[in-house]
């Protein structure tokens, strides 16, 4: 399978390639040149497949460049009970006896279903570093659980370091203790003086100095990684099997959605052949992509708009990995693409409304909805009442949204995106008591905590990371 950008450039090579690129030379982002669907009999013959299995048959079209053998053993060791806690990897619960589903994407190391991408990312880059001969230093900026799901995906890994910034004091106390209770020669912790923004600005200016970047071998492993959506397409067929419906019915799914990573898988899953009818994208009050699903106007927001709420990891001002999805219903035309992104450039905005890629829109399934930190109270508390089942506050978004799009007849798969206890003062302001924590969690709070605090300062990171490399 060869890999071409979403801005027109071809020729990225292959799977290996696109895994360690981050953006295209041309500021794109890495897709299959052709997404291969399964036909009904083949779809049929997946039904019953164990979870490393159905990963295996979902995503080796894409990674033919690897031998068969080495990817299904990668994919093994990833989609293990020991790692995720579960035999089924993602195991999906009816609610009461009503038409909506919880597809649990949250039993992994960091509790949030980030893990069941990154934990692939960590086994297939120690691979294809070991075959190169290379090593590879991950500089990241995280607001919660971007970071942990890196380090826990990380851990041990020989070719690999960590270096995460998070804004110092101001992660939850569990995201704190989470991430700085690991203690691991190649995971750094670095907190600095100010808010997440001022992280990712950091990581910036960092990515801007060439020479450095390629003298430290800097890299990222954040959610536009074509690895990452892929992996995460692999639940979506999970969850349509569990559900157990005739062949060919379709099934519903609500995505909490942020930089749309999750829910394009979901429309990868659709492509390749899935019987998917809609796909419900949630928002939470910073609601750019609603506003585009119920306008046809794609308006970015700037840092300073975009507003800190109860579901954290949704709080963006522009989808990264919408650009997927454009691309897709622009019928992969690289100009076209280019030429909305200098009408954003110009104006912050692109206007689908009046255009035929409006009904490409549409056809697509996708419909979107937003929720408020009100409604996210509500939801948690009456999914308690209604199903005896406490929700974090991003699924809370999802099922709210969900249950307004849900069909009659139709399940509406709802995806657990967190686990409760990792946004505990939220869950207790909904419910006034705290949600249970996995036992291996338990008094994580009182552990010792590895971090360094650092200025505001990209001099101060760069010596940093210069001084640990050694
Ligand atoms: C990252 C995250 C999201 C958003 O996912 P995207 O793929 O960025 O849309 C939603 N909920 C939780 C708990 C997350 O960690």
């Amino acid at each position: 399978m060869k890999y071409v950008s979403t801005r027109g450039l071809r020729n990225l090579g292959g799977f290996s390639d696109v895994l360690l690129m981050g953006l295209a030379p041309d500021g794109g982002l890495a897709m299959p040149e052709r997404i291969p669907a399964f036909a009904p009999a083949e779809l049929e013959s997946l039904r019953g497949l164990e979870y490393s299995e159905l990963a295996y048959a979902v995503m080796q079209p894409f990674i033919d460049d690897i031998p068969e053998a080495d990817l299904r053993r990668m994919l093994q060791a990833t989609y293990h009970p020991d790692v995720f806690h579960s035999n089924d990897i993602t195991p999906l619960t009816r609610l009461g006896d009503s038409g909506l589903y919880l597809l649990e994407l949250s039993n992994g190391p960091s509790l949030a279903f980030k893990d069941i991408a990154m934990q692939f990312l960590g086994q297939v880059f120690e691979y294809v570093l070991e075959r190169r001969d290379e090593h590879l230093n991950i500089l990241g900026a995280t607001s919660g659980d971007t970071g942990s799901a890196a380090e826990y995906a990380m851990l041990g890994k020989a070719r690999v370091n960590v270096f995460m910034l998070s804004p110092h004091g101001r992660m939850s106390a569990f995201q704190q203790a989470q991430m700085f209770s690991i203690h691991e020669p190649n995971i750094f912790n670095i907190t600095v003086q100010g808010v997440f923004d001022d992280c990712q600005d950091l990581v910036k200016e960092v990515n801007s100095d060439a020479g450095f970047k390629a003298r430290h071998s800097i890299g990222a492993v954040n959610s536009i990684n074509w690895a990452r959506v892929l992996a995460q397409a692999v639940y979506y067929f999970k969850a349509y099997f569990a559900l157990n419906l005739p062949a060919g019915q379709q099934a519903d799914f609500s995505v909490p959605s942020g930089n749309f990573g999750n829910v394009f898988a979901g429309y990868l899953a659709k492509r390749m052949g899935l019987p998917i009818g809609q796909l419900v994208v949630a928002s939470n009050e910073n609601d750019v992509l609603h506003e585009f699903f119920s306008t046809g106007v794609y308006r970015v927001r700037k840092a300073a708009q975009v507003a800190q709420t109860s579901s954290p990891s949704m709080d963006i001002g522009k989808a990264s990995n919408f650009e997927r999805y454009l691309y897709l219903v622009a019928g992969a035309d690289g100009v076209q693409i280019r030429a909305w992104w200098a009408e954003v450039g110009e104006s912050r905005a692109v206007d689908l409304s009046d255009s035929s890629h409006w009904d490409a829109v549409q056809a697509s399934g996708l419909v979107g909805g937003r929720s408020s930190h009100g409604d996210r109270l509500n939801t948690i508390r009456r999914a308690d009442q209604r199903f005896g089942r406490l929700i974090d506050p991003h699924t809370a978004d999802g099922l709210l949204v969900g249950e307004r799009y849900a069909r009659a007849g139709v399940p509406m798969v709802c995806l657990e995106t967190a686990l409760p206890a990792k946004f505990e003062e939220t869950v207790r302001e909904a419910v006034s008591r705290t949600p249970p924590r996995p036992a291996r969690f338990e008094g994580i709070e009182a552990q010792p905590r590895y971090f360094t605090a650092l200025e505001n300062d990209v001099a101060a990171l760069k010596a940093f990371v210069v001084k640990k490399l050694g």
